[in-house]
């Protein structure tokens, strides 16, 4: 079968010849549909990120995924049901507290791997075999859009426990702040507005005419240009902001979106940087946490219930906005259109192996 592959050492991805997976007890055959492409296949493909599995010179890439099942195996899977894998699988030295809850999502990188980005071969191939515990059911007849659950459910866990820090108290979110007009960002601003929030937006560094402002103004949102108004002045600029979600992955705006956020708001944090020294105004910043009960949380990965939550998500998103947010789907012989990144044209893209 092919496989979208980085080899150890290159900086493009390529096709290559893989023998066909064969299934072991108690895992499924999936014949994959589409795998999506993101931030993270791009800080990977570049060196930034991840790494190949131990004692391999590639890492076949994708950890956006749908598929549908070949051969169930002894799985309680029927052939012909459409499911997500989710991405974190135990680490080579055996299962461990975190897998064994069903909170894949809260382990440490060190007690983990992830499929497509971080030690194990991800989806990005005409089939690929998955144990039934981390395969997601999905209906079907939006099956085309599946692949975008995986991204979805990241905002699913991170939305749910930034929550969770604010539950302690009567916290209803009317304002929410987006850093980045990546698939990320557009995607949770879509959630935000889905989920009632009363002013949404969104920040990007980008001239008009661009496809991802014209995205974040037909949800109803406000674009925020970087280059005028830095994080730190959003909230004099606009609203002092109930959540903010950061996927910049520009590490400035971990520590400025404490400015942004409102009394007793909370900033949850998704983007993953490389090291940058800089300087932060620590006291201000301290002071502003404690005097303002404000809140910052990191959120990583997601487990099968934040998968569940994003099948039910993506069936309630409109239909336009999901023509906008995928500007375009590359069968595996243009595979290579689908990792380039031209801002006036390219906002998500997906390689399609087959069809349903
Ligand atoms: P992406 O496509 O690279 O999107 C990032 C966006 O942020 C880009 O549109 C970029 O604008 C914008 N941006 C960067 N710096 C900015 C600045 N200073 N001011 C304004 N806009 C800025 O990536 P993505 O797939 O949406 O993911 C977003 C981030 O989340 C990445 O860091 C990724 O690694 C991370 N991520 C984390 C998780 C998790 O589980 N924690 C899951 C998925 C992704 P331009 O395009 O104009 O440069
Ligand atoms: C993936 C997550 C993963 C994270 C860190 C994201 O792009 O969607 O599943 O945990 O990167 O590697
Ligand atoms: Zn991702």
């Amino acid at each position: 079968m092919h496989a979208v592959v980085i080899r150890r050492g290159e900086s493009a991805p390529a096709v290559v010849e893989k023998p066909r997976p064969s299934p072991s007890a108690g895992e499924a055959l999936v014949r994959t549909l589409r795998v999506g492409v993101d931030g993270t296949d791009h800080e990977v493909i570049e060196g930034r990120h991840g790494g190949v599995p131990e004692g391999e010179d590639h890492l076949v890439l994708g950890h956006e995924a749908v598929g549908v099942v070949a051969e169930p195996n002894d799985t309680d899977f029927e052939e012909g049901d459409v499911v997500v894998p989710t991405v974190r699988r135990p680490p080579p030295e055996g299962s461990n507290e975190y897998f064994e809850r069903g909170e894949p999502d809260m382990a440490p990188p060190e007690a983990c791997v992830e499929r497509g980005i971080d030690g194990a071969h991800g989806f990005m191939a005409e089939y690929f075999a998955s144990p039934a515990e981390y395969l997601v059911p999905m209906p079907d007849s939006y099956a085309e859009w599946g692949f975008l659950i995986e991204p979805i459910s990241i905002s699913e866990k991170a939305i749910a426990h930034a929550a969770a820090s604010r539950s302690a108290f009567d916290w209803t979110p009317e304002s929410g702040l987006v850093l980045g007009n990546g698939s990320l960002g557009l995607l949770t601003l879509a959630m935000l507005d889905q989920r009632g929030y009363d002013r949404i937006y969104c920040l990007g560094r980008r001239d008009r005419p661009d496809p991802t402002i014209d995205v974040i103004e037909a949800l109803g949102g406000t674009y925020v240009d970087s280059r005028e108004t830095p994080v730190s002045e959003i909230s004099a600029a606009h609203e002092p902001m109930d959540f903010v979600y950061e996927a910049t992955g520009y590490a400035k705006h971990a520590f400025e979106c404490v400015q942004a956020l409102a009394s007793g708001g909370v900033a949850a944090l998704l983007g993953v940087p490389e090291p940058w020294r800089f300087e932060v105004d620590g006291g201000r910043l301290h002071k502003e946490l404690v005097m303002h009960n404000k809140a910052v949380v990191g959120s990583v990965n997601s487990n099968r219930e934040q998968f569940a939550a994003a099948v039910e998500t993506l069936a309630e998103l409109p239909e336009w906005f999901l023509e906008d947010l995928v500007t375009g789907v590359y069968d595996l012989d243009e595979y290579e259109t689908a990792f380039e990144d031209h801002d006036e044209t390219t906002i998500k893209t997906a390689v399609q192996f087959d069809q349903i």
